[in-house]
């Protein structure tokens, strides 16, 4: 088989972990043609992010300093445990040193101009990566696996230069498979390729946006036509709901590509939201497995059969939301509508859902808690009829998702029902068309009863 490997996070927080995933890409690579994509240790991403910050608006140069020598140290404390080779140890120390010491001068750099462009910043994020990808490739050649650390330019991700969250373009399909191929076909070798990054056609380092591993390993999926993506995690693999709301919440043992959709739109952390769309045209499926159980088969994600089928599969909540109301006389819609969502799109507020009245005289947009203001501001002064612009802070969203929906009378009557019966008072509803999902909102002190009360009416805990 040829699998694409992401570890990420607290798969690889520390030395121990990192030899860990070591030793089951050893494992895997007896048998089967392997890639590995990794991401930063846990929380490194969000320490460059925050240095990044306080380098240009704070410009404190002992901050920097501080800050370059905890990095170092967690990453020359990782090589310690993962890495018990002495050649390989020295060696992969002294990239480590490099890598620090170019972003120790980058983040003197922002400090003395007080300036953070886009470009500066994903110049900075990707350190993490950077600085990872030696060390696990170090410490799979330590334990007698042949590996060479790429960069995802190297790999060949070529992008366009939307920086902070940029689109891979078409032709790195081509580049990925001249670089990767010869590496696991001939030379028998695990490429361990830096995850979230790709590089401009002239050579400058993107990011593909927050947690874009996951996109990263799916890209290299698809140009090599791999058989599988695998993603390892801290869980079995994707659940009915959160366990910690619901104990009796269950491993999914497949879904479709459009319900992991679903639930991610709707707050199920399961992968970065465009991480599908590489892989979805070629049917390769990706699993979700737990790196601390890999004898368990996980969640597949896979194109939709009769199999992952079922009328309500999964619940996800988001817990902070707030809700937009726009109402007036003598709307019109269309004309609204389009102004509406080009003003919030240019503020980037992130909208989870919307409904809109038929009578035509309401329209309610339920988006991030974070950006409601955000969102309000952007919205004064419309007019054309419209009359009143309000807002609801602590609103939860509560969605459930399954494909066997579509084509089943009395889903949302059942979940409504339920509802009803335990007191819990909907705010607002949306379906869409492709009937994958019902999502309404409820008062934010209702969110998890309602998971549980519906977890419960479609018995998803019981298999
Ligand atoms: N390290 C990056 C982030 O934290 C990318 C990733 O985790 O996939 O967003
Ligand atoms: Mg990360």
């Amino acid at each position: 088989m040829r699998v694409v490997m992401k570890f990420g996070g607290v798969s690889v927080k520390d030395g121990k972990n990192i030899l860990h995933c070591a030793n089951l890409v050893k494992r895997f690579a007896k048998d089967n043609e392997i890639v590995v994509v990794v991401s930063a240790m846990s929380g490194v991403t969000d320490s460059l992010a925050n240095a990044a910050y306080k380098c240009c608006y704070e410009r404190s140069l002992g901050f920097i300093k501080s800050f370059i020598a905890d990095l170092a140290k967690r990453h020359y404390e990782a090589v310690e445990v993962a890495v018990k080779n002495k050649n390989i140890k020295s060696k992969v120390l002294s990239t480590i040193d490099n890598l620090v010491d170019e972003l120790e001068k980058v983040l003197t750099g922002i400090s003395y101009l007080g300036e953070l462009t886009k470009r500066s910043e994903d110049y900075i994020l990707s350190f993490g990566e950077r600085l990872l990808a030696p060390i696990f490739s170090a410490s799979l050649l330590s334990v007698g696996v042949d590996s060479v650390a790429l960069t995802g330019g190297d790999a060949g991700i070529i992008t366009d230069n939307n920086f902070g969250r940029a689109k891979p373009l078409p032709e790195s399909y081509e580049i990925i498979r001249n670089r990767l191929e010869p590496l696991i076909a001939i030379k028998k070798t695990v490429p361990v390729v830096t995850g979230f990054i790709g590089t401009t056609e002239d050579g400058v380092i993107t990011t593909l946006g927050r947690g874009g591993s996951d996109l990263t390993a799916t890209l290299i999926a698809a140009a090599l036509d791999a058989d599988e993506v695998w993603l390892w995690k801290e869980v079995d693999g994707v659940m009915t709901t959160d366990p910690k709301i619901v104990p009796e919440a269950r491993v999914i043992p497949e879904i479709s590509y459009q319900e992991a959709m679903e639930l991610s739109h709707f707050g199920a952390k399961i992968l970065h939201p465009r991480a599908l769309e590489p892989v979805m045209a070629k049917k390769i499926p990706v699993r979700i497995k737990n790196t601390f159980n890999p004898d368990a088969n996980g969640t597949v994600i896979k194109e939709e059969t009769k199999s992952t089928k079922e009328i309500v599969k999964a619940i996800s909540l988001v817990e902070r939301a707030g809700i937009i109301n726009i109402s007036g006389a003598g709307f019109d819609f269309a004309e609204i509508m389009s102004e509406v969502f080009r003003r919030l799109a240019k503020a980037k507020v992130n909208v989870i859902m919307v409904a809109q009245s038929s009578s035509e005289l309401n329209l309610s947009i339920v988006v991030d808690k974070a950006d409601i203001n955000k969102a309000m501001k952007a919205l004064s002064g419309l007019n054309n009829g419209v009359s009143k612009i309000s807002k609801k802070d602590d609103i939860a969203v509560v969605s459930a998702v399954g494909a066997g929906m579509a084509g089943t009378p009395g889903v949302a009557g059942r979940i409504f029902s339920a509802l009803g019966r335990n007191g819990i008072n909907v705010i607002m509803i949306s379906q869409s068309c492709s009937e994958y999902n019902v999502s309404f909102a409820v008062a934010k002190e209702n969110g998890r009863k309602a998971v549980k009360v519906i977890h419960e009416e479609f018995n998803l805990g019981a298999k």
